[in-house]
């Protein structure tokens, strides 16, 4: 079993909504168990056209897949929910899915990068990643919580799972 992080994200419709219905999709996968839920935060959207803020969160999981078999799980969940595979790159949708960390691997294909390339930058996957798991730190040995004042965008908590 290997433990790993995954960051949801939604900014259409009743985003708490998609981002509740994700995790329960990813407890029912199979090969996925689900540990923890952090908090629910509202944050700023980074990159893309203007849009409306995020709904975010973070989950702990024990897994054993590998790590393509979870980024197609992910994916599926993501196309379950209602997401189109023509949503504008870093534009609205309805929920978002992405593998932060997978155990110490790190991943280096086009198609898959682990740990997640700019989860470092981002606050909206940093402040719940460090909710749940204070002391969390990348495959370098470099502990995310230092990394969080120099990230950006604002976050603010939405709801308690
Ligand atoms: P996005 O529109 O930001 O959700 O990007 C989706 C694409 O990112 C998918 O086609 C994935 O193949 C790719 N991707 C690369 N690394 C990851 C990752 N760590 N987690 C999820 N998707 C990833």
């Amino acid at each position: 079993m290997t433990t790993c992080y995954v960051g949801i994200g939604s900014n259409v419709g009743d985003r708490a909504m998609f981002a509740r219905r994700a995790v329960e999709e990813l407890k029912q996968a199979s090969g996925i168990e689900l540990v923890s839920v952090s908090s629910i935060y509202e944050t700023s959207p980074i990159g893309g056209p203007p849009q409306r803020s995020f709904v975010n969160l973070v989950v702990k999981l024990e897994t054993e897949l590998d790590p393509r078999q979870l980024l197609e799980a992910t994916q599926a969940v993501e196309t379950r929910l209602g997401r189109e595979p023509s949503d504008i790159h870093w534009g609205p949708r309805v929920v978002d899915l992405d593998i932060l960390t997978f155990g110490d691997e790190k991943v280096s294909e086009p198609d898959l990068e682990i740990p997640h390339p700019r989860m470092t930058q981002r606050r909206f996957v940093l402040v719940p990643l460090l909710e749940i798991e204070p002391d969390a730190a990348d495959p370098w040995g470099t502990r995310y919580a230092d990394l969080l004042d120099e990230a950006e965008g604002d976050v603010e908590l939405l709801e308690k799972y």
